[in-house]
Parts: C-alpha cells; structure tokens; sequence
C-alpha cells in the first residue's frame, strides 16, 4: 500500500494540473491518492477553489476516478479551514459537504482582534499576526492556534483527517518567535492530543514543511506524536504535495520519519472509516 491523504493542484496553489498529479502517482505506485485543494477563501482566492468552481472541480475528479478505475483508487476531497470562533463559514464548506470521499480539517488562519491574519504564510504574514491580531503577544497567538485545533477536533465532525496540527511552528525554526521547549508550549501540545484522543482524531505525518523549506520540519514533532500516541491518537500519510516532484521525491522520507518517532501502524480510509492498513 502506498497513500497519500493529502494533495494539491493549480486548482488551488499546487503546480501541477490533477492530470500531471495523478498520472505520476500512478506511476510512482500509489493505491489510495485523495485530491484535497483548498477550500474557497475570499481572502486569498488565488490559492483556493473558489466557490463558483466546486462543480467544475468536483467534475474533474469524478473524470480520473473512472480513468483509473480498478488502478488507483482516487479520493474526491478538499482542504477545508476552521476559523477560530467561526467555524468553516468563510469556506462555505457546507455547499460541498455530501459530495466529498474525504475532508480535511486545517487552521491556517486566526482571527483576532476584528482581523482574519495567515498564519501559514510568509514571516511578514506571522509578524502582521503577532502585533496586529495579538498587540505582540507570542504566547497568546501560540495559544489561539493550539485551542484552535482543540475546538476544531470537537466540533467539525465531517473533517475526517485534522492536518499539520503544529503548523504554528512553520516561522518559528531556530525558536525565532518563542521557545518550543518552554513548559506553556508543551502543555498545549498535551491538551491537543487530549482533546484529538477524546474525539477519535486521525491526523497526518506531513512532509509539506519539510520539502518546501528543504529542513527536517514535519508536522507534527516528534514530542508531539509521543503525546499523540499517549492518546491512541491514529496516523495516516498526507504528503500536502503540491508538486509532481513532491509525489516523487517525499514518500520515503515521510515513512522513515514516521518509524523515528516511534509509529507502528498507518490507517487507511475507505468508505467513509479509518482502518488498520499496514505495520511499519
Ligand atoms: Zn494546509
Ligand atoms: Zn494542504
């Protein structure tokens, strides 16, 4: 078995068509490959599917899932946001519910302060966060992030895989912004996984991070995971492969990466269930 829960295309901010995208992950042997673009954002609608396109995109899919029917099997699904406070209205998530194999549930902005602020985005992006949504207050933007991610795993009962969890860390290498090792952060960390347990959450080992930015940053750390693990948290592969190259060259790493921090075992989803797919 080879998966990836996880993927983009130029129908969001990839940079590869879904046809480039899913013929080399046929070619590179994949069995279970969901197509998850970006849900529409009004703020940024240049990386999303907007909203006027979900039947256009939805067609697409459905075209290569009959191309490669017995093949590969090919997941219609999407990369849905939760904003903190209100939930994935911005997305309007709910015209596509019902019509997807597989949702994911990622934070990648934070609202504060009368403002929407990307926290996934640029240095400038995180610093406009920082002192305009949180008068630059480091610990109380780490925070809102992390309860973030805690009501999102209690609330959004369609997302059935919760992505890059510790996003947050994405501008903070080298503990830039706050010390990742502090006690505050890791009694965060813990009351995520707490929360991912309690709600049966499934998440990702995502390379995207550590591809992009061509360092050892996945997501989640691996003290994160031993966390995760405490709470019989499961884990699955999503490459957030945004690139052929990323098809290619980041399946291997993410499994060796995955074994470091101690996983034994990937789920796989089918029909709408998480289950046992195989043991590393
Ligand atoms: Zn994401
Ligand atoms: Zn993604």
């Amino acid at each position: 078995m080879k998966i990836s829960f996880h993927n983009h295309s130029v129908f969001s901010d990839g940079s590869d068509t879904m046809q480039d995208m899913l013929s080399c992950a046929y070619n590179e042997g994949f069995t279970h490959f969901a197509m998850t673009d970006h849900i529409h954002s009004d703020q940024t609608p240049q990386w999303t599917v907007t909203y006027d396109r979900y039947e256009e995109y939805l067609n697409e899919i459905k075209r290569f899932k009959d191309m490669y029917d017995g093949k590969m099997k090919i997941y219609t699904g999407i990369e849905a946001d939760w904003y903190n406070g209100e939930g994935t209205y911005y997305g309007r998530y709910e015209s596509l519910a019902g019509k997807l194999d597989i949702t994911l549930g990622s934070v990648h902005n934070l609202l504060a302060n009368g403002g929407n602020y990307i926290i996934d985005g640029s240095r400038s992006d995180f610093e406009e966060c920082l002192y305009f949504g949180f008068y630059g207050n480091i610990k109380d933007m780490v925070a809102c992030y992390y309860e973030s991610y805690m009501e999102m795993a209690e609330n959004f009962t369609q997302a059935d895989l919760l992505c890059h969890i510790d996003l947050i860390r994405k501008n903070n290498a080298g503990n830039a912004y706050y010390d990742e090792d502090e006690k505050w952060v890791k009694d965060l960390e813990k009351a995520l996984a707490k929360k991912m347990g309690m709600y049966d959450r499934v998440t990702e080992i995502n390379g995207g991070g550590a591809y992009r930015k061509k360092n050892d940053v996945y997501y989640p750390s691996c003290r994160l995971i031993e966390y995760l693990k405490n709470e019989n948290v499961r884990f699955t592969i999503g490459l957030d492969a945004h690139s052929t190259e990323m098809v290619k060259g980041y399946y291997d790493a993410s499994i060796s990466y995955a074994k470091k921090a101690g996983i034994d075992t990937l789920y796989v989803f089918n029909d709408g269930k998480w289950s046992e797919a195989e043991s590393l």
